[in-house]
């Protein structure tokens, strides 16, 4: 390897990095040991006991990632053509992609100017007869607010989906998220809270969906009926192996979080003097988890956030843009929307896809590389800010 790529991967400082240790590595090599590499094996059983345990759910369902999570649970709740399904439209595009692969409608509705997730008031408001589901997305670690759309659901008949796949561990009016929806996704992709490579989890409290799920997530083969397939099933197992790095870093949680909030500290204690950017906003009933340092420049900066993050990455540091308004994407542009009174669009959800940027979070940072990333941002934003 060059001079160059070795002090460039030394220097560069990414977004987002698993943070695996001796733990996972052990647990990997018990199961390549054991010989059960697959979808059977004593440590998905182990995963997704304490994955409940810890979300406080009576069931967890391992599957290969977190857009199988989203997509098998319409699929378990019988969420087809004719549906509407509610989402936010700041989010990830698995959320629209799993609607419109089940045959349903999205409906896309604005997010929260304060905490950027899913508008409750909007949300409850666009609710037809032909609503079925809504999907609560706890964006970038803040929780929804669940309760209003509980509420609604419940008077409405209607079913609540959460996506926690950027915010585990977080709480809402005290209660982890994923044991407040019918079912609830999560994500162990490499750059989520924690990691299995790829891989995702249902939670739920009916046994009775967790057992279709199951059924579900193996070809729909019928329990104790070998390639009796009872409907149009998925492959979307997870394997012992991915579970083994799971099993570790569940263990790892409290500290992960730990150092993800500490890492989280250090940003808003440096950066405490920029004038008008808002980082990682928090309501009082929140207790949010940083998933990505985010941070919203203020609407005055002109078109300049391009230009903060090409400074950045000269510097050596990583950083990504917020989400693109969903509503603005090929796919998802023909869908009814639903903003403020009177606005038929999404204007705080573009307002985040111009103004948002996310920094370094890896809980393997040091302090030192969270402070290189400050200083570079800083010299950015002046930079920026001064010549525009
Ligand atoms: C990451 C993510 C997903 C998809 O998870 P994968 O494991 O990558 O399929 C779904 N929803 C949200 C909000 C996400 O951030």
């Amino acid at each position: 390897m060059g001079g160059d790529e070795e002090r460039s991967r030394e220097t560069w400082i990414p977004i987002a990095e698993p943070f695996l240790t001796d733990l996972e590595t052990r647990y990997v090599a018990e199961a390549m040991a054991s010989g059960w590499i697959s979808s059977l094996g004593p440590f998905l059983k182990r995963f997704e006991e304490s994955f409940a345990r810890s979300i406080g759910t009576s069931s967890a369902v391992s599957v290969s990632n977190g857009t199988a999570a989203l997509e098998l649970s319409l699929a378990a709740l019988n969420i087809g053509p004719g549906d509407e399904v509610i989402v936010p439209a700041h989010t990830f595009a698995a959320v629209p992609a799993v609607v419109v692969r089940a045959g349903a409608t999205p409906v896309f509705v604005d997010v929260e100017p304060d905490y950027w997730c899913i508008d409750p008031e909007l949300a409850v408001g666009a609710i037809t007869g032909r609503t079925r589901g809504i999907i609560a997305v706890h964006s970038y670690g803040h929780p929804a607010d669940l309760a209003p759309i509980l509420d609604a659901a419940e008077r409405l008949g209607v079913v609540v989906v959460e996506d926690c796949a950027e915010a585990m561990g977080a709480r809402y009016q005290g209660s982890t998220v994923g044991s407040f929806g019918t079912t609830a996704a999560f994500s162990f992709y490499a750059n989520k809270v924690i990691t299995t490579g790829e891989g995702g989890m249902i939670t739920t409290n009916s046994p009775a969906i967790a057992e279709r799920l199951r059924f579900l997530r193996d070809h729909a083969m019928e329990p104790g009926r070998r390639y009796f397939h009872s409907a149009v099933g998925y492959n979307a197992r997870l394997t012992n192996i991915q579970a083994a790095i799971g099993c570790g870093q569940l263990e790892r949680l409290r500290g992960l979080l730990q150092r993800r909030a500490e890492i989280l500290e250090l940003y808003r204690q440096r950066l405490a003097d920029v004038p008008g950017i808002i980082i990682n906003p928090v309501m009082p009933w929140a207790e949010p988890v940083n998933w990505m340092v985010s941070v919203l420049l203020p609407s005055d900066c002109g078109t300049r956030r391009e230009r903060v993050m090409q400074s950045l990455s000269s510097a050596g540091v990583d950083s990504r843009p917020f989400f693109i308004a969903l509503t603005d994407l090929p796919p998802y542009a023909r869908y009814r929307r639903v903003g403020r009174p009177g606005e038929d669009s999404a204007p705080v959800a573009s307002r985040l896809a111009t103004f948002g940027i996310n920094l370094p979070s890896s809980p393997r940072l040091t302090d030192w590389q969270v402070e290189t990333v400050c200083d570079a941002f800083l010299a950015a934003v002046h930079g920026s800010w001064e010549d525009g």
